[in-house]
């Protein structure tokens, strides 16, 4: 094995252990704890060819930020608005009668997709609980509920 797979195995194999969802800057100092003579230049080329091959996914934070995951199987995402933690949602998938409706009504062709959810994290939301900020009541009558972005438009106007 070339020096050059054996770099892009570890910055992979990095990245698939870090449950975080990095920005390359973290990423790349975790890289370099493990391997002092990589460069910065040479995480974010292998990186980019990652992603190419389709063996890494991006994932764009509150910030808008580029975030790394090397967990491909399908999962979707909470991003959370207050401390900006992406953490994976496993319940998160369209049935294939979905997807094939989505590609008729509007005639295209449905590669991927990815499931972005907005909110609070746990830990976060027990803050604000506490805070009597935020309560599960709140959710109900869902004044912070922002329906512009949701698929379900809500009735009242
Ligand atoms: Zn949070
Ligand atoms: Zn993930």
């Amino acid at each position: 094995m070339g020096r050059s797979t054996k770099q892009k195995d570890l910055i992979h194999k990095t990245l698939t252990n870090l449950k975080t969802h990095p920005t390359i800057k973290e990423l790349y100092d975790e890289v370099k704890s493990k391997d002092n003579s990589l460069g910065q230049a040479t995480v974010y080329r292998n990186i980019n060819k990652l992603y190419e091959n389709g063996l890494i996914r991006r994932i764009i934070d509150k910030d808008g930020t580029i975030r790394y995951d090397g967990d491909i199987s399908y999962h979707g995402h909470l991003i959370c608005e207050e401390c900006n933690k992406l953490i994976d949602l496993d319940n998160l998938k369209l049935d294939i009668n979905t997807i094939d409706d989505i590609s008729r009504k509007n005639n295209c062709y449905i590669k991927s997709y990815d499931v972005i959810i907005r909110g609070l994290c746990s830990e976060c939301l027990n803050k604000n609980k506490k805070e009597g900020q935020y309560g599960i009541k709140r959710n109900k009558d869902r004044t912070k509920f922002n329906d512009s972005f949701c698929w379900r438009k809500s009735s009242k106007k």
